[in-house]
């Protein structure tokens, strides 16, 4: 690195204090980064795929021996408490590495494809090709899982990777390169860039051969909008707004604690978090009192103890503010919480539970990323699905209800990229279900077979053994025509006629 640049200073959002200072990455070093991943992605993408796992064996490895280093160093630089950097950051990339583990070499070896008989004495196979370098570039809330996973993905599918983490939890990023550094990785194989959006801009126009983006709807449409002007393919995996419905004849019980899990978790700073809650109105206020009365036994803090954490990152809080005061101004009625003028205890924000909400308010409509949660009553199924469907996002949804057929029925018809019923957000956990968005919520799929796939082109081979002067289809066409009209006919009528067809085939091969 250069000798005098920009020095990230990393504050714990819990307590205030400094607990770090990152180097950026001078953005005059772009195009050296960039040589140096195609340099190693010479080498790399020829490995054979088990070679390749090896190294991610035994990055696992490390992480599991560190487990605790790990969990300690993203709860302070995120805020959240201990427990979820665990469960919630930490093995789902553990668990990723070990689905990729057993499945890739599946996934990615060459296929063999029907043939149609139309091309008689051909082959047909599809094969993977790594496409180069991947940029990823992550976000703060799980800011490991969020940058690992695709990392992970796009490495076993044979390309090289720069990482651009968030500035925001920069320490992560640190021990994200700390981690691929123990494991071995070869030189330039995994590259960090460590900065803000101005080093993620420079990345980007870098030329990336695939950028995999983490973050808002907002940089999603810059990076979308660069990305298109090279003709860069991209994933956009962004925000959400997700309802959750529950029915009077779910476990109330276990929703309302599902309810105060799925909106709080992570302070709830979650793209699937429960940031809507339809309630049928037999049953409204019924799991109001249950919810208070959960919410009342959450502890936040910072010991390892504590449910709920801080807040990750200081704008955040005025988002979350000013989606309150609009909907308070607008006649809602808090059931928990204060009003934010009353806020007192820094990022620790109260959990706050809004009723008397519609559809015309921010708190409804805006992605909220913070401990709010409006709930609105609903009369009927028809009217849970079309509020549910009624933002632009469409990530995650969960519907609640001891009617099994019911729940599936109103997950078939929720526009979103996936749907939990009687349960919240953990679809992200089964690594082999494709994880996404709809609308705005974003552009693309990983996980599963998808998320090793995008990272490679998808070649299509047609082959001959090259044995045969001529092909019935090249040159010369002289009186072609009307055999070729008998093969087809023949061929592809509702009852296909296998005699006429060999007799045209055979004419026409005469003639070729
Ligand atoms: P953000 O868009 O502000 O930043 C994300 C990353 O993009 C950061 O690393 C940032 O430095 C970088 N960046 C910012 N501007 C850039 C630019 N012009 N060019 C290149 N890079 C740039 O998002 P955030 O605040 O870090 O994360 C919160 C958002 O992420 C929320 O909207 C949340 O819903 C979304 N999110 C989505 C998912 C998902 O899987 N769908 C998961 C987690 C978070």
């Amino acid at each position: 690195m250069d000798a005098v640049h920009e020095k990230l200073k990393v504050i714990a959002p819990a307590t205030g204090e400094q607990i770090g200072e990152i180097e950026e990455t001078p953005v005059s070093q772009v195009g050296s980064i960039y040589h140096k991943g195609r340099t190693a992605f010479q080498v790399w993408s020829k490995l054979q795929i088990g070679e390749r796992l090896k190294y991610l064996k035994k990055l696992k490895e490390i992480m599991v021996e560190e487990m605790e280093v790990v969990a300690d160093i993203i709860a302070a630089d995120t805020g959240k408490v201990v427990t979820e950097a665990l469960i919630a950051d930490i093995m789902p990339t553990l668990d990723s590495i070990d689905h990729i583990c057993k499945h890739a070499e599946n996934i990615l070896n060459r296929k063999k494809v029907t043939t149609p008989i139309l091309l008689i004495g051909k082959r047909s196979y599809i094969e993977y090709m790594p496409r180069g370098i991947v940029l990823v570039i992550s976000p703060w809330n799980y800011p490991l899982q969020l940058a690992m996973v695709p990392m992970i993905s796009a490495l076993a599918s044979g390309n090289t990777v720069i990482l651009k983490p968030s500035e925001v939890t920069p320490l992560v990023g640190k021990c994200i390169e700390d981690l691929f550094r123990k494991a071995g990785f070869p030189e330039g194989v995994v590259q960090i860039a460590h900065g803000g959006k101005e080093v993620g801009a420079a990345f980007t126009k870098g030329r990336p051969d695939y950028i995999f983006f983490t973050g808002s709807v907002r940089t999603g449409k810059i990076i979308q909008e660069a990305a298109a002007k090279e003709l860069i393919p991209t994933t956009l995996e962004l925000g959400g707004k997700d309802p959750m419905i529950v029915f009077k004849d779910a476990h109330l019980e276990r929703a309302a604690k599902g309810a105060a899990w799925a909106a709080f978790t992570n302070s709830g700073q979650v793209c699937m978090s429960a940031e809507r809650l339809y309630v049928e109105k037999e049953v409204y206020s019924k799991f109001i009192s249950l919810l208070k009365k959960e919410i009342s036994e959450l502890r936040q803090g910072t010991d390892r103890n504590a449910d709920v954490g801080s807040m990750t990152f200081p704008a955040q809080v005025q988002i979350v503010k000013d989606q309150l005061e609009d909907a308070l101004g607008k006649g809602a009625v808090l059931e928990t919480g204060v009003p934010p003028e009353e806020w007192q205890n820094g990022m620790f924000l109260p959990l706050t539970v809004v009723t008397n909400v519609n559809h015309r308010m921010k708190i409804i409509q805006e992605e909220s990323f913070g401990p709010i949660l409006p709930i609105i009553p609903f009369e009927t199924e028809e009217e849970a699905i079309r509020l549910s469907n009624d933002t632009v996002y469409g990530l995650n949804a969960s519907v609640w209800s001891k009617d099994i057929q019911k729940a599936r029925r109103v997950a078939s018809k929720l526009i979103s990229g996936a749907v939990v019923i009687n349960d919240a957000i953990i679809s992200v956990a089964n690594h082999g279900l494709p994880f996404g968005g709809t609308k705005q919520s974003g552009i693309g799929r990983y996980h599963g077979d998808a998320g090793l796939k995008i990272f490679c082109h998808e070649k299509s081979i047609v082959e001959d053994r090259g044995r045969k002067k001529t092909e019935i289809h090249w040159y010369p066409y002289e009186d072609k025509y009307p055999m070729f009209l008998t093969l087809f006919k023949s061929y592809f009528k509702a009852k296909r006629n296998w005699l006429q067809f060999a007799k045209s085939y055979l004419s026409i091969l005469k003639k070729s």
